[in-house]
């Protein structure tokens, strides 16, 4: 029977790129299997050689940095900067925790009868699911602290996305001290990612992606009693106070919704401001708007390319009914591609659909509020909490507001949300556990409890 392949197309240009392989469940267990035999290997190898190995990545990917980025630019419709930049973020988180590897231990307690010591130990395999709007940094949140905590890996990436990941997965096995270590199984998510899911050789599965999705690997983990990271959607609210630097505020507000095309599960999509200053804000937050410039992905002072797909083009598209307060919409181009300008909506209830649920395109609403309690209930008035943004000048304000919006990562006077350095994760039903920082490392291993007898 010929391989079943999967379609891949350039969402700029709607044509066809390449096929890539559709691995059946059989495949998957293959890998598994190889996974196994490899991760006993590398768990023994000195601890240098293993830091080695870690860094040597992050050199191979920065060697192939504008290659990688180009694959990424043209498979996601990411303009061509930004994926340069994730690349070179992709080699960072490598270098961190070849770093951080010998960094983790146990500890030790002295009881009346004896010492208990405490060991973080791998899990084994990991498998890792990943979504196709930032492919590549993804993954390697995910590969690094995995092999770092000395397990092996397999990642079955975005079947619309599947071309960076696929060549990464090249690219260390070119170099890899053991076969096997990391791979990359592309094919559907049911069936590919379904095997890693079923197996009880995987240890643990870290989905990123949709709730819906999230909330079916939670249910299916059961049977095996796997480790289950997830990181899943968001509605982050972006809370802009008065004695905030309203102008920063407004400039920075677009690239914290509007960057790569608002596909991103931390985009401030909810934008709250206080109503003494909403004049102020909405004239400069439009013009910041429509100075993003709109088109080939990759020419490099393009600032927004085209949603991923025709389907969820679609998807986004029908938040944009004609009965709501338009303040803004940008001029999207009639051309081959699946262009959408940004889009900025007024609802004073915060109640509309678009206010509510998750759009993942270049749609922004701005819900006025008058007092901080107010700004802090419409802000945790979501299903979600993965993101958000505090502007205001009153340090004591910005914590004290901090302190109140269930989300898991925060950023005050600015769009920050991810550094490779500190956990990121969600509240409520954007997810559960936390990637990066040490904590994502821990994550990925065991704790382990010994008790040696000293005394009779
Ligand atoms: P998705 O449909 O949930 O897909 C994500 C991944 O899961 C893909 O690799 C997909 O494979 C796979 N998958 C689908 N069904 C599966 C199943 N039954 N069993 C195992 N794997 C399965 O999400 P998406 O549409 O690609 O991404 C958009 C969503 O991801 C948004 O909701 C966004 O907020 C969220 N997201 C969250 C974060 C975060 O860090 N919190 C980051 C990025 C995105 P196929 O592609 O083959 O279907
Ligand atoms: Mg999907």
């Amino acid at each position: 029977m010929a391989t079943e392949t999967i379609s891949v197309w350039n969402p700029a240009t709607e044509e066809h790129i390449t096929d890539v392989r559709s691995f059946t469940a059989d495949d998957v267990y293959d890998a598994i299997g190889a996974a196994v035999t490899a991760q006993r290997k590398w768990m023994k190898l000195p601890m240098a050689q293993r830091q080695q190995f870690l860094n040597d990545i992050a050199d191979t990917v920065l060697v192939h940095r504008d290659e990688l980025a180009r694959l990424e630019s043209t498979d996601v419709g990411k303009p061509i900067h930004a994926a340069t930049a994730e690349v070179e973020g992709v080699a960072a988180c490598f270098r961190y925790y070849a770093g951080a590897l010998d960094k983790v231990h146990g500890d030790a307690i002295t009881l009346d009868d004896g010492i208990s010591l405490t060991f973080h130990e791998p899990i084994g395999v990991i498998g890792v699911i990943t979504p196709w709007n930032f492919p590549l940094p993804i993954a390697s949140w995910n590969i690094a602290p995995a092999l770092a905590a000395g397990n092996a890996v397999i990642v079955k990436p975005a079947s619309m996305t599947p071309l960076s990941t696929t060549r990464l997965g090249e690219l260390i096995a070119g170099i890899s001290p053991v076969k096997g270590l990391f791979q990359v199984v592309t094919g559907s998510g049911s069936i590919a990612g379904g095997a890693l899911i079923d197996d009880p050789r995987v240890g643990k599965i870290s989905f990123t992606g949709s709730t819906e999705v999230g909330q079916s690997i939670l249910r299916s983990s059961a049977t095996t009693m796997k480790r289950v990271t997830l990181e899943l959607g968001g509605k982050s609210a972006n809370l802009v106070f008065e004695d905030a630097d309203v102008k920063a505020a407004a400039q920075a507000a677009p690239g914290a919704v509007f960057d790569n095309s608002g596909q991103d599960c931390c985009a401030r999509s909810r934008i709250l401001v206080q109503r003494s200053v909403l004049g102020e804000f909405v004239g400069e937050f439009i013009e910041a708007t429509r100075a993003l410039k709109l088109g080939d992905p990759n020419s490099p002072d393009t600032d927004l390319g085209p949603l991923v797909s025709a389907e969820h083009h679609r998807a986004v598209s029908e938040f944009l009914t004609e009965d709501q307060h338009y303040l803004y919409r940008g001029e999207t181009p009639d051309a081959p591609g699946h262009w959408l300008a940004p889009q900025i909506i007024l609802d004073e209830t915060g109640k509309s659909r678009a206010a509510v649920d998750e759009i993942f395109g270049p749609v922004a609403v701005i819900i006025p509020f008058d007092t901080e309690d107010d700004a802090v209930r419409i802000a945790n008035d979501s299903i979600y909490g993965l993101s958000g943004s505090i502007w205001s000048r009153d340090v004591a304000r910005a914590l004290r507001v901090s302190r109140q919006v269930q989300s898991g990562t925060l950023s005050v006077n600015s769009n920050s949300s991810i550094r490779v350095q500190t956990p990121f994760g969600g509240f409520k039903q954007s997810g559960m556990g936390r990637e990066l920082g040490l904590e994502g490392l821990l994550g990925y291993t065991e704790l382990k409890t010994v008790f040696v007898k000293t005394e009779e």
